[in-house]
């Protein structure tokens, strides 16, 4: 394969993920022995918190009234986008039932967990379309309790739009709590809530690092790193457009790799050129994130042909992928890495980040080559069942019995032989 760098990104040192390990392991540790309490405290200390934990239904209606229509209508027009996508993935799911053989019926059925926590991210940016994302999609498969979090500013708590945003989505529960001591509080059920069957939702590396530890007690939606986005372009794109999906996906965090794949030289380095000056036109703090993302994480390749480039594009595997090229239909045949695919110059991942309607809550880290993004299903547990007529269950017994004692597994074969007992010959 003939592909050329025009930019590479530095490797991430490893030793700050294993400060983040070990600081999440104490606070975890603590928060087991100390519940409530040590949670309040985590709040206090790193988030300045010492209001209420729990939000009083009066506080939540308080903060609903501050936001104002014009925002109030952005919100619900894109809550209604990911309610009616999540509405048609549901319809999808599959429930069944089949005569494997005569007399032994078999099926499927989906069940909803019973309580899930939504983590709102809420550190730099208030993320309003995360608490959509997530308890839009719990409520849609049928989860009967949602706990929602998301980190406080301080005096002021959760900011008013993304109480609105939870409570638009009807979450059962709102915490006055980020980071791990929101997700410990979730997990454990504090402040009034169930314990979760499911952490879901995107956060830091803190956050992630917390339910990738406590995960086994509870279900995760993925262990999430820093959000990343893809871009193949060929010569039809507009080097402007590219530079801007890149340059605002790389204002997520200093850690948040952007990739471009180009089939045109000329393309790449105007790419570049004009990255730099998109950057320097953003406000701060986002122009020193998207300053250091571009140059610490920010990769352009530069291949011969559209094989090679879904090629590298696959290799990545990245949360968000782009295309801005010819032959669109082409492009969605041929990929098979991504968690969300934006296809033509006409949608931007951040469209999908906040309104149209697929969700945003997507594999990280090249995680896209196992697992797609946050859905219904991941709310969903899909069972069996089986049950069978005597006559069903005298060959299943015979065969049963043969097959574990050659495992050499005595138990189940007894248990198998007991049904002959039950039955006519
Ligand atoms: P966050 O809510 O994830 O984290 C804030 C919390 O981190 C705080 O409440 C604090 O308690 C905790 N924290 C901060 N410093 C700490 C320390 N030293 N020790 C322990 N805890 C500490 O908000 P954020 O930091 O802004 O990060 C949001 C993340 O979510 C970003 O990485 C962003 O890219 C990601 N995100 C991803 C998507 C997606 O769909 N992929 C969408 C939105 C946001």
């Amino acid at each position: 394969m003939a592909i050329t760098y025009l930019k590479t990104a530095d490797p991430r040192p490893a030793a700050e993920n294993n400060d983040i390990r070990d600081i999440v392991a104490i606070m975890l540790a603590n928060i087991e022995q100390g519940g409530e309490a040590a949670v309040q405290e985590y709040a206090q200390k790193l988030d300045g918190w010492t209001g209420e934990i729990v939000l009083s239904d009066e506080a939540r209606r308080a903060a609903c009234a501050r936001v104002p229509e014009d925002l109030k209508a952005d919100i619900r027009f894109a809550q209604a986008n990911i309610q009616r996508f999540a509405e048609a993935q549901k319809a999808t799911m599959g429930e069944c039932e089949i005569e494997v053989m005569p007399g032994l019926i078999a099926g499927q059925k989906q069940i909803p967990v019973s309580s899930a926590g939504c983590y709102v991210p809420g550190g730099r940016y208030s993320h309003i379309a995360s608490a959509l994302m997530t308890i839009t999609t719990a409520k849609v498969a049928g989860v009967p309790h949602i706990t929602a979090v998301s980190p406080t500013r301080p005096d002021i708590g959760i900011p008013d739009a993304i109480v609105f945003a939870m409570d638009l989505c009807r979450a059962d529960l709102i915490l006055n709590l980020g980071g791990v001591q929101g997700i410990a509080a979730m997990t454990k059920g504090l402040f009034g809530g169930k314990p979760a069957d499911i952490l879901v939702g995107p956060g830091n590396s803190y956050v992630a690092e917390a339910k990738r530890m406590l995960f086994g007690e509870v279900g995760i939606d993925m262990f999430a790193g820093p959000t990343d986005s893809l871009v193949i372009a060929d010569h039809t794109a507009s080097a402007e457009t590219v530079a801007w999906d890149l340059v605002s996906q790389a204002e997520h965090g200093i850690d948040s790799p952007v990739w471009l794949v180009s089939t045109d030289r000329t393309l790449a380095t105007d790419v570049i050129a004009r990255a730099s000056s998109a950057i320097d036109s953003l406000p701060e703090p986002n122009r020193t994130a998207a300053r250091t993302a571009w140059a610490d994480r920010a990769e352009v390749i530069l291949c011969d042909t559209r094989e090679e480039a879904a090629e590298v594009s696959d290799r990545y595997a990245p949360e968000h992928l782009q295309v801005q090229a010819e032959d669109l239909d082409w492009w969605l045949n041929r990929l098979t890495a991504y968690g969300s695919l934006f296809l033509g110059k006409e949608t931007t991942v951040a469209f999908g980040d906040k309104t149209s309607g697929p969700n945003h809550v997507l594999p990280t880290s090249g995680a896209a080559r196992y697992t797609g993004g946050l859905s219904v299903h991941k709310f969903t547990k899909t069972v069996t069942w089986q049950r069978c007529n005597a006559a069903a269950s005298h060959e299943l017994a015979l065969r049963t019995a043969r097959i574990s004692r050659v495992e050499g597994m005595e138990g189940h074969a007894r248990a198998a032989e007991l049904r002959l007992l039950h039955q006519p010959t």
